[in-house]
Parts: structure tokens; C-alpha cells; sequence
């Protein structure tokens, strides 16, 4: 689970990590109640920011008015002219794709000055299933681009599970950033309470990019990328209300709702499978075929008739898709029944309407696969049946060319 700039900062602040001072906001008039606040609070310049779910909004432009994603402002005047250009914006940058995000919320945050720019990220390193924390002297550019090209520059340290990042640990990545003096003990200050808080809240990935030394010798990260792991959501109930659903893919969300694992893709081929590994290698075969895939979406164990119907509710609704293969293997869940379930899932009003003309081609395995195929031809609806992957394969290349 993503969450907004501003919440990943509030949360940091919490476990002593240090960031500058901010107020998020929902309209104009918040905006500028904002930036009146903090220049009560000494302030003499503000950065106003584009809250969505993306990063490389300085570099971001909106549609409508042109407005940068981050703007350093001098007045609060100023504060409230670019808060009028970038709410219901759109804004696009290079991580939200072309069709960019709408700008829903700001922050407002102190301006500060910046002696150097750093880079500082931690993540899950899958390769020896330890936490890595990672360093750079070259903040503010795009991390994927310094370790394509300039890989010596990024200084890593693993942490063992069940152990803590050790001092000496962090000051080897104080000292990898070239700091010394009062900045080098504020640098191992920060990053001892940024692990503290990434292990806390059972997060995936912390980016700070970029983490700021400023003229004061003062260690502050300026931006904040927090993203959760789910599967450990259920420890943070306070976590999982700062998640913003209309900043995700809206069928991804419905889909959630039905338990259904389904992720929007680009294609035209709609496809319904059990079991993440058999939905993979269904994706593989329609690319053979000379297909697209329009998403991945695993039903999960029980391939019944709600899940079926719920799983045809979801595709449909992506108007890229022209055909259906639907490709379930029996183990548990018995071959008959599915077929069953999809008989009745096409022949729900709702569903049929939207079906028309959109064919389906359903291959079932294992147990009764012969009576499933009966149950499939025997039906008078649009539906072909297929034994094997192969045949699923020719069945989607023709329904494509048709
Ligand atoms: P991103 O473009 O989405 O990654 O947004 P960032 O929060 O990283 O901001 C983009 C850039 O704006 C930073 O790399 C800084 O160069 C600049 N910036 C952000 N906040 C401040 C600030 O308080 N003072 C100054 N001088 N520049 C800032
Ligand atoms: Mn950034």
C-alpha cells in the first residue's frame, strides 16, 4: 500500500526523523491557512506540493495550467495562485504514465535551504532476504539511473533478520555520504530512527529522495516515499485508514473487494485463471497466440459461481477486452461445477448483456474435465470449450482476428 508524501512525513516525524515542517491541504483556502501558519511559525519560504501517488513531480507538469508539481514560493500569495493551478489539475511526471494523476491534495511545507543533496532508500533485498539500506551522494536524480550507469556510487549495508542495524552500520553510510563533524552525528541519528520506523510499521520500501544537508549542518529528508506491506497491514489498523483508494486503479479496488487478485493491464485478452503460477503461464500463452493480456486475475481456490461472476463483472468492465479464456484447473474444486458456474455467470442478465459479442473460450483440467466439456459444448451460449493449452492458444488467435 502507497501512501501520500505528507502522511509518510507525519509518520517519520513520529519515530524522530527528521523533515520539515508541513500542513497538508484540501482546497485554496487550506492552502493558504497553511502557509499563514508556518510563516507564523519563522517561515520565509514555502514549497507547495502536488500530493499523488508518484513521484518525479518537480520535473511534472499539469495538463490545463502547466504548473511544476513542486513550487518553491516566496509569498503566501504565491502559495495560493499555484494551489488554484494545481487542484483537479491533472499532472502528469514520468512515473504516472501519460494519462497522469489529478491533483486531489497539497502540502505546504517550510523551504529549506540545501547545502548537498543525498539519496537514501531501504527495501527488502529478495536476493539474501535481508533489509538493505542504501546511500548516495547523488540525490535528487532518479536512483535506477545512478545504479544503471554509476553503480559504485550507491553504498549498501544488510541487516540480518531478527537482528538491528548496528551503529558502526550506520555510520559507514553517514561516512559513504562524506559527512563529518555535527552532520555526520545527525546523519547516523536519522538513519538509526528511519530503520526504527521502517521496521515498526512493516514497510516494503522507504525512499527519501532527496535527504538534504542544509548550510546549518542540519540532516533533513525533503521528500518521502513509504510504501506498506500488505500482508502485514492487518498488524496497523492506523496505517491502513491512510490509504487514499482514489488514487488506484478503480477495478483493482472493486476486484479487492471480491478477495479476486486482478491486475489492469494494457491488452485485449481478458483472462480468468486459479492460481497465481497457472495465470502467469496463461498470460505466456496468450502472448504466443499473438494476444495481449488485459490483466492477470487470479479467482483463487474456490472457482465458484460468485467468484466466477464477479470475475466477469471486473474484465468486462475494461473496454479493451475482446475475448475471454477462462482457464481453471480442477484439483479441489471440481472441473463440472466450474463449468456450471460459468454457464450460469453468463447467463446473469447484467452479464450477458455486456458479454455480447465478446467470445469465450473456457479450458478446464483435472477432476471431471470430461463432464465439464459436455456441460460447455451442450450450452447454446457463446462459450468454446478446449482441452488443451494448445487448442485455448488457436481458439484466442482466431477470436482475435475475427
Ligand atoms: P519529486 O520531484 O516528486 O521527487 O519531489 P521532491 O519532493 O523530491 O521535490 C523535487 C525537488 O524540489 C527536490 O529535489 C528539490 O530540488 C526541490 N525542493 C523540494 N523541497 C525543497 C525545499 O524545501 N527547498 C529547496 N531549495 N528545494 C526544494
Ligand atoms: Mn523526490
Amino acid at each position: 500500500m502507497n501512501i501520500h508524501e505528507y502522511q509518510a512525513k507525519e509518520i517519520l516525524k513520529d519515530y524522530g526523523v527528521a523533515v520539515p515542517d508541513g500542513i497538508a491541504a484540501f482546497s485554496v483556502d487550506e492552502a493558504v491557512k497553511a502557509a499563514e501558519k508556518l510563516k507564523e511559525n519563522g517561515a520565509t519560504l514555502f514549497v507547495l506540493k502536488a500530493q499523488i501517488h508518484a513521484g518525479g513531480r518537480g520535473k511534472g507538469r499539469t495538463v490545463k495550467s502547466g504548473a511544476k508539481g513542486v513550487m518553491l514560493c516566496k509569498t503566501v500569495e504565491e502559495v495560493k495562485e499555484g494551489a488554484e493551478k494545481l487542484l483537479g489539475d491533472t499532472l502528469v511526471t514520468i512515473q504516472t504514465g501519460e494519462e497522469g494523476k489529478v491533483v486531489q491534495r497539497l502540502y505546504v511545507t517550510d523551504g529549506v535551504d540545501i547545502q548537498s543533496e543525498f539519496y537514501l532508500g531501504i527495501t527488502l533485498d529478495r536476493g539474501t532476504g535481508q533489509n538493505v539500506i542504501m546511500v548516495s551522494t547523488e540525490g535528487g536524480v532518479e536512483i535506477e539511473k545512478v545504479a544503471e550507469e554509476t553503480p559504485d556510487k550507491i553504498v549498501k549495508e544488510w541487516i540480518e533478520p531478527g537482528q538491528t542495524l548496528y551503529p558502526s552500520q550506520a555510520r559507514r553510510l553517514a561516512f559513504a555520504l562524506g559527512l563529518t563533524g555535527d552532520a555526520f552525528k545527525k546523519a547516523v541519528k536519522f538513519i538509526q530512527a528511519l530503520y526504527k520506523a521502517f521496521e515498526a510499521t512493516d514497510a516494503s520500501i522507504f525512499e527519501i529522495n532527496p535527504l538534504v544537508l542544509t548550510p546549518d549542518n542540519d540532516v533533513i529528508a525533503l521528500d518521502a516515499k513509504i510504501n506498506f506491506d500488505d500482508n502485514a497491514l492487518f498488524r496497523h489498523p492506523e496505517l491502513s485508514e491512510l490509504r487514499d483508494l482514489t488514487e488506484e486503479n478503480p477495478l483493482e479496488v472493486e476486484a479487492g473487494k471480491f478477495n479476486l487478485n486482478y491486475i489492469k493491464l494494457d491488452g485485449n485478452v481478458g483472462c480468468m485463471v486459479n492460481g497465481a503460477g497457472l495465470a502467469m503461464a496463461t498470460m505466456d500463452i496468450i502472448k504466443l497466440a499473438g494476444g495481449e493480456p488485459a490483466n492477470f486475475l487470479d479467482v483463487g481456490g474456490t472457482a465458484n459461481v460468485e467468484t466466477v461472476k464477479n470475475g466477469f463483472r471486473i474484465i468486462l468492465d475494461d473496454p479493451n477486452v475482446k475475448v475471454i479464456l477462462i482457464n481453471i484447473f480442477g484439483g479441489i474444486v471440481r472441473c463440472d461445477r466450474v463449468a456450471g458456474g460459468v454457464i450460469e455467470a453468463v447467463k446473469d442478465p447484467e452479464i450477458a448483456e455486456k458479454v455480447k459479442g465478446v467470445p469465450i473460450i473456457v479450458r478446464l483440467q483435472g477432476t471431471n474435465a470430461e463432464e465439464a466439456k459436455e456441460i460447455i459444448d451442450n450450452s447454446d451460449l457463446n462459450v468454446i470449450s478446449a482441452v488443451l493449452l494448445k487448442e485455448a492458444a488457436e481458439e484466442v488467435t482466431k477470436a482475435i482476428a475475427s
